[in-house]
């Protein structure tokens, strides 16, 4: 990025020279952070992200860590400064990052300004961005690939599954998504859910199912073949350890159950259930979990939902 000023006029104290449009496209992808596009975007210039926010005459404040573990605030004039420099948007820049905010149409309108700063602050972890599909992020990215981070859609279990290039990721503690070629059941499980309202009951059947696979219950031989097949395809993923497959790729691979058993406890009637509506439940259950039988003891979480008023 260069600017000219050698032949510019003065201009009054406290104003700066626009930054011109930038000449690279990088296009951001749908709920990617604001910092890994910022990222993304400095590196198509060989640049850091705070180098940019100079160029930008936006002015930074906190340590910018980088994605996953920091995100960045925009003020709506440092939003508008960057819509003018990617030339996108800013209705398509603040619909792609969530995290953007526009200006005002009061201030647009009378084109007067706030001023262009920029905060960093760390992600909590459990709301940390998942690593986006590679695919997609070179297709959006001139010249190199960056490696880019995105918020997991609000309605499902917290996952990315791109069902185009057959890349999945379930914790930011992968730094790149998983091959899931050899698990087709998680693109077909998705590829449902995106055609079907989101379950009412999507929490419980969650917390059921990591309940389940924590504690090798009910479907654990299953979980454990979808686990050895990840693992197999994806010789990256940590060795067992604080951050073992077993812990990191627990949400996808429980996904085609968590789903079957939200969408069975939506059609729950109201509680009470009689003896025989909680067996009809269960028999029915079993049946869609392609299961001999299911039979939960007390202390078994589905139990408790299905009893508990
Ligand atoms: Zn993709």
């Amino acid at each position: 990025m260069t600017t000219h000023t050698a032949n510019r006029p003065a201009l009054p104290a406290g104003t700066v020279w626009p930054t011109p449009p930038g000449a690279l496209h990088v296009r951001p992808l749908p709920r990617e952070t604001a910092a890994s596009y910022l990222t993304r975007l400095a590196a198509a210039y060989h640049l850091s992200a705070a180098h940019l926010l100079d160029g930008l005459h936006i002015t930074a404040t906190g340590t910018p860590t980088g994605p996953p573990a920091t995100e960045i605030h925009l003020s709506p004039e440092a939003t508008r400064r960057l819509s003018h420099f990617t030339r996108i948007p800013i209705t398509h820049l603040t619909r792609a990052l969530p995290q953007l905010r526009p200006p005002a149409p009061s201030l647009a309108n009378t084109g007067a300004h706030g001023t262009a700063t920029t905060r960093w602050h760390a992600f909590e972890t459990a709301l940390q961005p998942l690593p986006a599909c590679t695919a997609c992020t070179i297709r959006r990215s001139p010249h190199q690939a960056v490696p880019a981070w995105i918020h997991p859609a609000p309605d499902l279990p917290r996952i990315m599954i791109c069902t185009r290039h057959q890349q999945a990721a379930s914790d930011p503690r992968h730094p790149t998504p998983l091959d899931i070629r050899p698990v087709p059941e998680l693109t077909r499980t998705h590829l449902r859910a995106r055609r079907r309202p989101t379950a009412t009951s999507l929490t419980w059947a969650s917390t059921i199912t990591t309940r389940w696979y924590d504690h090798h219950q009910h479907l654990h031989q299953r979980w454990h073949t979808r686990l050895d097949r990840l693992t197999a395809a994806n010789p990256h993923i940590p060795p067992p350890g604080p951050a073992s497959p077993t812990l990191t790729c627990r949400n996808l691979i429980t996904y085609p159950e968590t789903l079957t058993l939200a969408a069975a406890l939506d059609r729950l009637p109201p509680r009470p259930h009689t003896r025989t509506q909680q067996s009809v439940f269960l028999h029915d259950l079993a049946n869609r979990l392609n299961l001999p039988r299911l039979a939960p003891a007390d202390h078994d979480l589905l139990w408790q939902r299905l009893t508990t008023r």
